[in-house]
């Protein structure tokens, strides 16, 4: 049995995005001894990005903007399925966020009389996303970053996690393998911080970096964690498509904030031809009004391309599948358009859209401010994850944390954008602080020996299975089968035989992961990397469908073709997802809490 070093901290955080930096920063704050575990280098996390902005109600574009309107805008988005409390203690701190981020050293763009600038995004009443360019997640994760390494805490870079441990009743630890060595990790804590993002690798067209595995959800379930509405995967309208190399990289919403339109093959901006009932008093009856809009008139409503994500996907599906698709399989998305409409147009978007401007220049050889660019859905977020209570962030695990994208309620059924980098500052500091006060509130908890070493040993299997000649099929094809299997039969538009079929072939990828084997060894050897990952995959793969299945109805990011419409019924529980006694999945409906009256009072006041 190979040998292993041990780490003890207070508080152990997994993952070292916004969410994990800032929980970490919280715990270290309280007092605490703290780790950061991270799969990459530090500062390359996924929230790095992010692109378009924070939302928070500064107001300091529109004065009519606060909290209120913030949360009745996230709920409404979530189609009233959100952890209601989430939703309002985040719409409350997030502003005291941002600026705290900016009194650390973070540098938004700003208004001419010199405060953080913010723009318009996707279902967001009025103007509300701080932002640096294009580039807001790089400026967040530099500013947590330096303010972090100031704090004391140590850092494990390079470092996957691969089992959390408890002693039966509480945490009590985890293992890692150094991905460069590929040694093991054994880290003693009081309290973890779940903070590994989303799942996006599980499908095959996304916007997601490679860490993206699902690590986090599928560690918490194997740990005894609940999950929580896992069919929920928000499939961003943007992605680009072509060639396709490229395809699925992210164009933000910023592109739309700042007045780019969506058309057809026809020239027609379809968008006008389907606006949602709920949303149709707060958006453009026209093309120059939503173009009001985006240039800052407070008489304005917002244009048709800035409805929720959901919404706009199924959109531009639409449009495709009726052949008014562009030559590639997608729409047009044009901001050269505003040429027409202001002078110094190529300067002002490239001032505005740095990335977006280098990313079709570099990646698709088009100019966009002269040419549109060719867009259509791609995998970007998933609004279910780990259970937790609403104010202390805990999973159903005792000692056990989750924030940020792994972490499940905030966004209900589809998430705003702009309100991830938000939920990681807000949800990441009170994950950290209750973390560190859980620890001091108990004592170290029992690693057993015993689990230690068969974590080891079940790691390390996929190599005695190449060298004994047992192995069946390598990491890479597995994991190329369960992407086509869930963009294919879990996408967008979703059936129940298809998912059924999805079930079947999860099962059977199930089977055969068990005799997957990698050759080589252990250092720095991404095909086992790949085989360790695959097995969280299939988890939260899984996941997503078995609660697809089970939610017989369309409902925010989750559509099905076979009950098209939202179902009441549906409307006022969660779908919890553990892990049986026999190891099998469970999947049960928890009631929604009934809303207190006053936020019941703020929601009718905003519609
Ligand atoms: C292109 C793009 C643009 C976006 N733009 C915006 C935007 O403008 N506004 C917005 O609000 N949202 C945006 N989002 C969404 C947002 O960026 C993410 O939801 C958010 O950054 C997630 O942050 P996180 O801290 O939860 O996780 P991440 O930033 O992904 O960090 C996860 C961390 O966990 C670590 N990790 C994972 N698994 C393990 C493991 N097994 N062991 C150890 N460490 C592990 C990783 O190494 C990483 O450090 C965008 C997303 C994309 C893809």
């Amino acid at each position: 049995m190979p040998d292993y070093q041990t780490f003890d901290h207070d508080v152990l955080v997994i993952g070292a995005g916004g969410a994990g930096l800032r929980a970490a920063i919280a715990a270290s704050a309280a007092g605490v001894s703290v780790g950061l575990v991270c799969k990459s280098l530090l500062g390359k996390a996924h929230t790095v990005m992010a692109e378009g902005g924070i939302a928070a109600a500064l107001a300091n574009v529109d004065d009519r903007d606060d909290w209120r309107v913030h949360f009745a805008d996230t709920m409404r988005g979530g189609q009233y399925l959100n952890n209601w409390r989430m939703a309002e203690l985040h719409a409350k701190e997030a502003p005291d966020r941002v600026r705290e981020l900016e009194a650390w050293g973070a540098l938004f763009d700003r208004t001419p009389d010199g405060r953080i600038l913010q723009r318009n995004f996707g279902g967001h009443k009025y103007p509300r996303l701080a932002h640096v360019g294009d580039r807001t997640g790089l400026e967040m994760i530099r500013t947590l970053q330096d303010h972090g390494i100031h704090q004391g805490i140590d850092v494990h870079m390079e470092c996957t996690v691969i089992r959390l441990l408890t002693d039966g009743s509480r945490i009590a630890g985890a293992l890692a393998y150094e991905r460069e060595r590929g040694r093991f990790r054994l880290f003693r804590c009081r309290a973890v911080v779940l903070a590994t993002g989303g799942v996006g690798r599980a499908y095959a067209v996304t916007s997601n970096s490679w860490e993206y595995t699902g690590d986090g959800h599928a560690l918490a379930y194997q740990a005894g964690a609940a999950l929580q509405d896992m069919e929920f995967v928000q499939f961003h309208p943007t992605g680009m498509i072509w060639p396709p190399s490229v395809r699925g990289i992210l164009v933000t919403e910023g592109v739309r904030g700042e007045g780019g339109v969506l058309l057809n093959n026809q020239g027609r901006r379809f968008m006008f031809d389907d606006i949602p009932e709920s949303y149709r008093s707060q958006t453009a009856d026209n093309e120059e009004e939503g173009w009001r809009y985006t240039q800052g008139d407070k008489t304005a409503r917002r244009p048709p391309e800035l409805l929720t994500r959901d919404h706009v996907a199924r959109c531009i599906v639409r449009e495709v599948r009726e052949g008014r698709g562009s030559p590639h399989g997608g729409v047009f998305l044009d901001i050269s358009w505003i040429r027409r409409k202001i002078p110094n147009a190529r300067e002002h978007i490239i001032k505005k859209l740095p990335s977006m401007y280098h990313q079709f220049k570099q990646l698709a050889d088009i100019d966009i401010t002269t040419t549109p660019m060719e867009v259509g859905p791609t995998t970007h977020y998933i609004m279910g994850g780990i259970r937790v209570d609403g104010d202390t962030q805990m999973s159903t695990l005792p000692g056990l944390f989750a924030a940020g994208e792994c972490a499940a309620g905030l966004h209900g059924a589809n998430r705003l954008g702009g309100n991830s980098l938000s939920d990681l500052l807000v949800f990441g500091k009170r994950a950290g602080e209750f973390a560190a006060r859980f620890a001091r509130e108990h004592g170290p908890a029992a690693v057993d020996r015993a689990e230690v070493e068969d974590a080891i040993r079940c790691a390390l299997e996929p190599f005695e299975r190449a060298a004994s000649g047992a192995a069946g099929d390598g990491p890479y094809r597995l994991q190329q089968e369960l992407q086509a299997t869930m963009q294919d039969l879990v996408g967008i538009v979703r059936t129940g035989p298809e998912m059924e079929r999805a079930l079947d072939r999860i099962e059977e990828l199930k089977e055969r992961a068990r005799r997957v084997g990698v050759t080589g060894n252990r250092e720095y050897n991404p095909g086992w990397h790949t085989a360790l990952d695959l097995a969280n995959l299939l988890t939260v793969s899984e996941a997503i469908t078995r609660a697809a299945l089970e939610r017989r109805e369309s409902r925010g990011a989750h559509f099905r073709d076979d009950h098209p419409r939202p179902d009441p019924a549906f409307g006022r529980f969660n779908l919890v997802i553990r892990k049986g006694k026999d190891g099998r999945m469970e999947l049960e409906r928890e009631p929604i809490p009934e809303m207190p009256e006053e936020l019941k009072r703020v929601i009718e006041e905003q519609k």
